[in-house]
């Protein structure tokens, strides 16, 4: 197991399709893990097949003793991150990185800068230098300058869900696979089950768009063809399949209860 937390499927989408944004705002109760388990995943000199960190080499371990010369962790002095404190940050960002391959800038409590701080941080976030990332870690992330969150990509982590919208074209696969679900014989169901067979973050934001996918019919704000009632029960039981299979339980058959129950729900 890895030192660090699990990211997040979308972030992890985001690592593989190397598709990362400048600034983040992550909230939540893991917003702590999950930039740090970025940081280490962006850092780390062997990262796993998924993407993940290794947990085990020179950066990893710097980075949990909090120590990597490109991951700066800033915590607020004071009360407050005070205008000196992100001068230097962002002047540090001009520089070229000691070691990793990106500069990953962290700041805690957030929405605690002054007010010209933020004005000197949104400098950065204007002209972003490559390969640099910014990850402010807000309880409050509405606190902050409007113009700071319209250049961040907001993340809300824990007991919430992902606040960040998936991906255009899983979402739309999510949609037809639900669509189609309750006409499916139960053979094509269990060959759905295996699309993801060897890509767990893979099957994990799939698992995502269905329950995103789930949560709107439950709204009323899309056609799904499932009853409101059949949508939310079905968005439960995916729910605690996303965690068990973020928590490393077998795939496989993981999926295959998944899927089943999913057809099961949706007949009703
Ligand atoms: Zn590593």
């Amino acid at each position: 197991m890895s030192a660090f937390t699990v990211l997040h499927p979308y972030l992890r989408q985001q690592l593989r399709a190397k598709h990362l944004f400048h600034a983040y705002i992550f909230s939540g109760s893991e917003a702590a893990e999950q930039a740090k388990a970025l940081s280490a995943a962006l850092e780390c000199l062997k990262p796993r097949e998924d993407g993940e960190a290794c947990g085990s080499c020179h950066s990893c371990r710097n980075i949990t003793l909090n120590v990597h010369p490109d991951v700066r962790w800033l915590e607020p002095q004071g009360a407050q991150h005070k205008v000196e404190a992100i001068r230097e940050l962002v002047a540090n960002a001009g520089l070229s990185r000691m070691a990793g391959a990106f500069k990953v800038y962290i700041l805690n409590q957030a929405e605690n800068i002054t007010l010209e701080g933020a004005n000197t941080l949104l400098k950065l976030l204007e002209e972003p230098v490559p390969n640099t990332v910014l990850i402010l870690i807000a309880e409050q992330p509405d606190q902050l300058l409007p113009t700071i969150i319209s250049r961040c990509q907001q993340f809300s982590f824990g007991a919430e869900r992902a606040a960040a919208a998936p991906d255009a074209a899983l979402t739309e696969a999510a949609f037809s696979f639900l669509s189609v679900l309750p006409q499916l014989p139960l053979y094509q169901v269990l060959q759905r089950a295996r699309d993801y067979e060897k890509d767990r973050p893979g099957q994990s934001a799939f698992l995502f768009a269905m329950l995103e996918c789930l949560h709107e019919r439950a709204k009323g704000k899309n056609s799904l063809d499932w009853s409101r009632s059949a949508a939310l029960a079905a968005a439960d039981m995916l729910e605690e399949s996303i965690d068990q299979l973020n928590r490393g339980m077998n795939q496989k058959l993981l999926m295959d209860v998944t899927y089943l129950h999913l057809r099961q729900i949706c007949m009703q």
